[in-house]
Parts: structure tokens; C-alpha cells; sequence
């Protein structure tokens, strides 16, 4: 905490991004983490661990958390500016209803996925076929207009709105209200244009992607996505935990889940891109099922627990510490030693004499 407080004092108030693991999904789970991340460093700042018979319902064990871990920061003098979640409708109504004066950002993720599988479904028909040749553009275009607007909302708008225009090849349009717009992207060239499948403009395929484009409801939430954040990483802590925290395993959770944040922050911080003998910076190929292409990685340092050997030292000096009192004698605390292995010789050791003697009798 000592660190975000420095933050403060530079006069830059934190924003953070919120997200939930259940232990499984649906309504079997059992607890719930919910956990806290500074966006700038992506460093874990808090967790909050909710057990379903402390909620109504296994659904509620996540706004529970939430709740709980934004009373917790606050009451600790943490001034937030900005709180980024998923577009969750209970965590929407906390944030609206109790933390005003917080701005609240969606992670573009869970909407640009969700999404992407609303044009998968329109292009079921026969004619709405097309869209599916359009799905990926578009799904960029939505992450391409909330990277680029920088927090201004009317651009972001502008931006992705211009997409019904771009799929039909029209690239310069006036509105209704006689503005005139254009795409951003430079004039295409002839080969530009053959190589996309243009949708009609007075088809139905149109009327079909008009409708999820310019949905009320989307265009809404797009205004809480203009700072283009991400609970990403928070996902990636989420599936780190589970070295730490099996499924199932129910015993010293608390522990466990602060030893898989040690982890994480060392590693976040310390990690930098790894570099060839030359000093260019290292990157691997590898092949994602999913989306059928190659994809580009960073390859990374190695990681590192020196956080385990930090906490050792800790409970050393504790224990060494003569104005601490413990219940137990240190003494009966000592560390085992580990025995010396047998000898495994089958004849006992010569006299170092009798060595040295056969040794020089070798010349
Ligand atoms: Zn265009």
C-alpha cells in the first residue's frame, strides 16, 4: 500500500481493475476470489476470499467480494479514479449507486468477445452468410476505436459507428445531420479492393450488422470503454492461482492465495523481455487453434520466486529477535538438519596416509 500512497502524493489518484475467480462455475462453487489490480504496474493490491454460505447465492459471492474489497481500499485512504470490471449487471449497480465519484471502465475483452459471437449468429441465414467474412474486421474495428479514442467518448462513437459505412466500400459518407465523415485509413488501392467481399448496401446482411452496431445498449457501455482497459491480466493471476490453490483444496486458502500475489507482483515487475547475445529483444512463434494463424510472443526472463527466500529471512530475524515473544521455545523451532547420506563404499575409507602412499607409488 505504501507504494500507491507515493503514487498519491505525485498527485496521479490510482486506477484499478477489478475481476472474480469462482472455483467452478454455475452454482456449485464453493468460494469466491475476488481481486484488485493497480492498472499502471499491474501488481496485485488486494483479494477479497467469499465462501458461498457467507452470500445468498453462489452469484452473489462476487458482488459480495467487490463490495467488501472497495470498502476495504477506501477505508484504507486509497482515492480511486477509475475502477475497471466486467459489464456484470450487480457489480454496474454498486458502482452506480454507491461510488459516484468513481469512474467506472468495462474491460473491452468480455464485450468485443461476447460480440464477436453475435455476428457469428446473425451470419447463420443464408443471407446474412456474408457477415461471417466480416467478423474479425469488425471485431478489431471495436478494439481499434476504443484504443484510439484516448477517453474521448464522441470520437470513440464516430469511429465505430463508421463501420456500417466501411463494409459497404463507402469510405466517405455525410450524416443525417449533414457532417460529413470519412474512414481513417488511407485510400484503398485497387487490389484493397478486390480482396474484400462488400456487403450490399441495401441488404439484409446490412440491416443485420446495423442493428448489433448501432444497438442502444452497446453504444451505452462503448461510452465506459474509452480509456481502453483490461482485467486481462487479472485473468492470467486468476489461472497462476491455481498452482498455488488447487481445485478443491480447501485448506490454508488465505495463505496460499497472498503466496500466488507475492509471485505474481515479483514477477510482474522484474520481468522484463528477454534479449539476444546482440541485445535485440527475443520473440517465439506460436500456432493458436483458435483463431487458425501464427502469433507473435514476447519471450520473457525467467521467472522468479525470491520472494520464498525473502519470507524465510523474515521468520529467522522474528525468531532471533529477543523483544518478540513467542509461545514456543525457539530452540525446539530449530530447522532440521539434514542427515549426511550413508556412505555407500563397499570398503572402508584408507587412512589418508595409506592414500598419499598408494598415490605417489602410482609414479
Ligand atoms: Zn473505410
Amino acid at each position: 500500500m505504501r507504494r500507491v500512497y507515493l503514487e498519491q502524493e505525485d498527485g496521479k489518484r490510482p486506477h484499478l481493475a477489478g475481476d472474480g475467480r469462482c472455483d467452478s462455475p454455475g452454482f456449485n462453487a464453493q468460494y469466491c476470489h475476488y481481486t484488485f489490480m493497480l492498472d499502471d504496474t499491474k501488481e496485485i493490491l488486494h483479494t477479497e476470499l467469499v465462501q458461498s454460505t457467507e452470500a445468498t447465492s453462489s452469484g452473489a459471492m462476487e458482488p459480495l467480494g467487490f463490495r467488501r474489497g472497495m470498502t476495504e481500499l477506501l477505508d484504507l485512504g486509497l482515492d480511486v479514479e477509475v475502477m475497471t470490471t466486467d459489464r456484470s449487471s450487480s457489480i454496474r449497480k454498486i458502482m452506480r449507486e454507491q461510488y459516484l465519484n468513481i469512474q467506472h471502465e468495462f474491460d473491452i475483452w468480455h464485450t468485443a468477445k461476447g460480440f464477436w459471437n453475435k455476428i457469428l449468429t446473425k451470419g447463420e441465414k443464408k443471407d446474412t452468410a456474408i457477415l461471417l467474412a466480416w467478423t474479425r474486421s469488425v471485431v478489431n474495428h471495436m478494439w481499434y476505436s476504443c484504443a484510439t479514442s484516448k477517453g474521448d467518448i464522441e470520437a470513440l462513437q464516430n469511429r465505430w459507428k463508421s463501420i456500417t459505412h466501411h463494409v459497404c466500400n463507402e469510405h466517405e459518407w455525410r450524416d443525417d445531420d449533414g457532417k460529413q465523415h470519412r474512414c481513417d485509413h488511407p485510400p484503398l488501392t485497387a487490389q484493397d479492393q478486390r480482396m474484400r467481399m462488400w456487403i450490399d448496401k441495401d441488404s439484409v446482411a446490412l440491416q443485420a450488422l446495423s442493428s448489433l452496431v448501432l444497438n442502444e445498449r452497446l453504444l451505452k457501455d462503448l461510452n465506459q470503454m474509452a480509456l481502453f482497459k483490461h482485467t486481462g491480466p487479472l485473468e492470467n493471476f486468476h489461472s497462476a492461482l491455481l498452482k498455488y490453490l488447487p481445485k478443491r483444496q480447501y485448506h490454508g486458502m488465505r495463505e496460499r492465495c497472498h503466496l500466488a500475489i507475492l509471485d505474481h507482483n515479483e514477477n510482474i515487475v522484474k520481468r522484463k523481455q528477454a534479449t539476444t547475445v546482440t541485445g535485440e529483444a527475443r520473440f517465439k512463434q506460436v500456432y493458436c487453434k483458435k483463431s487458425k494463424q501464427w502469433i507473435l510472443k514476447k519471450v520473457f526472463t525467467p521467472h522468479t520466486t525470491q520472494f520464498v527466500g525473502d519470507l524465510i529471512e523474515r521468520v529467522l530475524e522474528s525468531r532471533r529477535n529477543p523483544n518478540i515473544k513467542f509461545k514456543t521455545p525457539t530452540t525446539s523451532l530449530a530447522l532440521p538438519q539434514p542427515a549426511s547420506p550413508p556412505n555407500i563404499a563397499p570398503v572402508p575409507k584408507p587412512s589418508k596416509e595409506t592414500a598419499k602412499a598408494l598415490f605417489q607409488s602410482h609414479f
